[in-house]
């Protein structure tokens, strides 16, 4: 359908709301995107905030869809697998597929939203306010208030859909009517990041891989960056001993990554500078609901969902929102009132699975991909992945390398644990019963 519809409102040009914006525009309809900010295309980045991320197969598919996966791709860092570092020892790489082949891909955050910026505004019906920042919304009548440097000025919209990110305002007017509730729980832990630069012109460290420094309760990742330098992000208790507050002072920073973090200081020359001058963000889960009022407001991306980033899929899951909702537009036959209920209920059990999967995924990252035991369980998942191929997958693979819904991939994952289980419930039976029978005979000889 491509007649020319009522204006949209989408607010925050972020990720979701441009890739929005571009599928709204494919369907017919203009769309007014209102952001906070000025345009991204013409300012600097915020110093020390979540510089890079990785783009998986969710996210590329719904770029495929409006033919941005190429150009975005152009400039992404394929990451086969994680590259461990230990405190002393040589780093081990460890891949994330049985057959090594598959990538994440580490993506400049700006760029990508740079590119989905110009892509939405190139559409035909599509137009951005910057520095409009949504104070008000009555969720009656579509009516937005937004600060600006002139002053409040006011807009209306027959749809008005949040993609304002995880501090929400849209959430918050919902919630200021008593037509939502929600949830925040923040970890104790917050993130910093640090920068290693290029040597020579090169990478410091290998390029093709997801660097993580496992220190049981707290660790550091490092991504790399198209001008071949890495940023790393410490994740650290915000309280407590070994924490962002408990470290300040040159110092004591530099004695603590001598102790915990040695290969990473002769790297990062300006280590102390960006400790101290990085901001430290906050990390949490958000849940709420309903995701829509009337028919008329609906919440995508981190408004509705906001997830930690220890899967490395909030920004995936919120393209894939888009997709699912351009899906449920489809099937609604643009019928709104019928479409952003039907998206709540396609969607949210998937947001609550990525939720506890992103919340589990930090244990795993920060402490066990470092043992023994859990080395030799990803050596079986890929044995098995080899076996039976195309029926027992890994969990990391189906959600990152396929776009299997998050709930089914929890529930699949189950079922093969509990396969697993049995099996080697069974062999040890068999082994037992075995060692049994021979030490039977053994006392009759
Ligand atoms: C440290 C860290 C690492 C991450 N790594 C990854 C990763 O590797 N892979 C991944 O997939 N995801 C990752 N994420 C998650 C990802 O960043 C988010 O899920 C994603 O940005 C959500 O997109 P969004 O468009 O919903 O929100 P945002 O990207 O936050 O965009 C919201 C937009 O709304 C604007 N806005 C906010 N309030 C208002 C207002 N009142 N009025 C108007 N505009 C407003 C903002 O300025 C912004 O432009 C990471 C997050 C963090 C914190």
């Amino acid at each position: 359908m491509t007649a020319e519809r009522d204006e949209i409102a989408v607010v925050g040009a972020g990720l979701a709301g441009c890739l929005l914006a571009c599928f709204l525009a494919r369907r017919g309809y203009r769309v007014a995107l209102y952001e906070r900010r000025p345009d991204p295309r013409t300012g600097r980045a915020e110093r020390g905030r979540s510089i890079n991320l990785a783009l998986s197969e969710r996210g590329l598919d719904a770029l495929r869809r409006i033919g941005l996966d190429d150009q975005v791709m152009a400039d992404a860092l394929p990451m086969r697998g994680r590259m461990i570092h230990p405190v002393a020892g040589e780093p081990q790489f460890q891949s994330y597929s049985a057959a090594g082949d598959l990538a994440i891909n580490s993506i400049s955050r700006g760029a990508l939203n740079n590119a989905l910026l110009t892509a939405a505004t190139a559409l035909p019906g599509v137009r951005v306010a910057f520095d409009h920042r949504l104070v008000g919304l009555d969720p009656v009548t579509g009516e937005m208030t937004f600060e600006t440097a002139q002053g409040k000025v006011t807009a209306a919209a027959p749809v008005v859909l949040g993609a304002d990110g995880a501090g929400s305002a849209v959430r918050g007017q919902l919630l200021a009517y008593g037509v939502l509730s929600e949830s925040l729980d923040f970890l104790d832990y917050g993130y910093k990041e640090l920068t290693i630069p290029a040597v020579g012109g090169e990478f410091a460290l290998d390029p093709a891989a997801l660097h993580i420094w496992p220190r049981g309760t707290s660790m550091m990742i490092a991504l790399p960056n198209p001008d071949r330098s890495f940023t790393c992000t410490l994740f650290w208790p915000t309280h407590g001993t070994a924490s962002f507050a408990s470290l300040s002072s040159p110092a004591a920073i530099e004695r603590h990554f001598a102790t915990h973090y040695p290969d990473l200081v002769p790297l990062a020359p300006n280590l102390v500078d960006d400790y101290q001058h990085n901001p430290v963000g906050v990390l949490g889960t958000v849940r709420c609901a309903p995701w829509q009022a009337n028919g008329r407001v609906g919440l995508v991306g981190d408004a509705a969902h906001a997830i930690v980033p220890f899967y490395g899929q909030g920004a995936n899951c919120a393209f894939e929102d888009v997709v699912v909702l351009d899906r449920c537009l489809d099937e609604c036959d643009d019928d709104w009132a019928a479409a952003l209920p039907l998206f709540q209920a396609r969607r949210q059990d998937d947001a609550e699975a990525i939720a506890r999967m992103a919340l589990a995924n930090f244990v795993e990252m920060r402490d066990k991909v470092a043992s023994p035991v859990f080395q030799a369980r990803r050596e079986l998942d890929h044995a098995l992945e080899r076996a039976l191929p195309g029926r027992y997958v890994s969990q990391y693979e189906l959600v990152s390398f396929s776009t299997t819904p998050y709930a089914q991939v929890r529930r699949r994952v189950r079922r093969q644990q509990a396969v697993l289980g049995a099996v080697a419930a069974t062999a040890a039976a068999l082994l037992v019963g075995a060692v049994g029978a021979a030490l039977a005979r053994g006392r009759r000889r």
